[in-house]
């Protein structure tokens, strides 16, 4: 049967236990967006590289379609040509020879942006390899970043394992009433139940408590709360006594 003295020492440390799992379990539900914004990082470059690679495709296709439809022109050109011979009258002549210059110029408008496509493709392809580098080093800085959390998430949840098992000790040496009490204060009082009285002064409020109640909490065998905050109350110095020096 544990001494009111160990009960009031199992209390502390469960309020510490207590304070330290909620530390551990707010970093815990904080790791899902953690892992979220180290994702976005390399979505945004993946983004980048798809944009830059279908600008270099969209100009590929578009210079493919005009070097087509510019064979196609080329070759009407040549059947008009062959065909002036054979034209008897000069009006004919003249309406195909106007026709001929007409496409010919049309074609070496688009031979000319054929040519700018095929620049600006030189471009396209210089900005994709860029990007691809960028896309390539998100990658491995994600991957570092990855597992740099997924070793503090392992890391946390071992931490709350021992915390559960050191809680489970702690809580066997407080009956099963002061347990309740405790959680019930736990609730009321913002997560701090238990506060050490150092001098005169509870740490849980930081009021003095009366003087005949300081002498009562020197003896520590009893359970204290305090008047003013009430919360369990204990004096330090007389739950953890200073270690007596060296004889
Ligand atoms: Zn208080």
């Amino acid at each position: 049967m544990p001494s009111l003295r160990e009960k009031l020492k199992a209390l502390e440390e469960l309020q510490q236990i207590d304070l330290e799992t909620n530390d551990v379990r707010a970093a815990l539900e904080a790791m899902p967006a953690r892992q979220a914004a180290v994702e976005a990082k390399v979505l945004e470059a993946r983004k980048v590289y798809d944009d830059a690679k279908a600008r270099l495709e969209g100009n590929e296709r578009e210079r493919r379609q005009i070097d087509t439809l510019l064979n196609m022109e080329r070759d009407k050109v040549k059947k008009w040509e062959g065909r002036l011979g054979e034209i008897r009258t000069p009006r004919e002549y003249a309406a195909l020879s106007r026709e001929i210059d007409i496409a010919k110029k049309s074609n070496d408008t688009q031979t000319q942006l054929s040519k700018d496509l095929v620049n600006a493709a030189a471009d396209l392809a210089k900005g994709l390899e860029a990007r691809a580098e960028a896309l390539a080093d998100a990658e491995d800085a994600t991957e570092a970043a990855r597992a740099a959390l997924l070793q503090e998430k392992a890391g946390l949840d071992r931490r709350l394992a021992a915390l559960d098992t050191r809680r489970g000790e702690a809580a066997a040496l407080v009956d099963p009433g002061l347990l309740g009490r405790y959680e019930g204060i736990k609730k009321r009082r913002a997560g701090i139940a238990v506060a050490p009285v150092v001098g005169s002064t509870c740490k849980g409020c930081h009021r003095n408590v009366p003087p005949q109640l300081s002498i009562v909490l020197q003896r520590a065998d009893s359970i204290e709360t305090c008047p003013n905050c009430n919360r369990i109350i204990y004096s330090a110095l007389a739950v953890n006594p200073p270690a007596p020096p060296p004889a």
